[in-house]
């Protein structure tokens, strides 16, 4: 009788245990799902970034046109949010637009996001970093006709480039 409890109690343990773990991959997962975002208070962003990357990134400022250490940049490699460090653009799809701005014609897939900008009288499309909301730039569709015809015109401020390692 009490090796039957015994086996009862030690078969109640395992399924705890198994119920545990799998609790425990769900939590993960949802975790791993959450830290995607990056969400930061304004004190937060103004103690991490430097007073151009914050007017820019979380005041949607834009720098001045052939200013930005990025517009003449032609390297290898990729561009990461300056904020989060989220990966956006890579130099295959960067294009000399001569606006003064870095221009991409795509962003990586899923790396941004799009908001309709009714700012100074006009209809922009402006393009945020999809972890952190930091302002990007505006998309346009002046770009390449023979890729996407789309111009994401990017603040310097805004992006890190970060070179190819081969
Ligand atoms: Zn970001």
């Amino acid at each position: 009788m009490l090796a039957m409890k015994n086996l009862i109690l030690i078969l109640f343990v395992c399924t705890l245990q198994s119920c545990q773990s799998q609790n425990k991959s769900e939590t993960s997962e949802k975790s791993s799902t959450m830290s995607t975002t990056v969400k930061k208070t304004d004190a937060e962003w103004k103690a991490q970034l430097s007073e151009v990357e914050y007017e820019v990134l979380r005041n949607k400022g834009t720098e001045r046109a052939f200013t930005g250490k990025y517009y003449d940049h032609f390297e290898k490699g990729k561009y990461v949010c300056a904020a989060c460090e989220n990966d956006l653009f890579t130099s295959d799809t960067k294009f000399d637009s001569h606006c003064g701005w870095p221009s991409f014609d795509q962003a990586i897939k899923g790396a941004v996001i799009y908001k309709k900008d009714l700012s100074f009288g006009m209809v922009r499309t402006e393009v945020m970093c999809a972890k952190c909301e930091g302002h990007l730039g505006h998309v346009f569709d002046d770009g390449p006709k023979e890729t996407t015809g789309q111009r994401f015109c990017t603040n310097s401020v805004s992006i890190k480039f970060v070179p190819a390692t081969n």
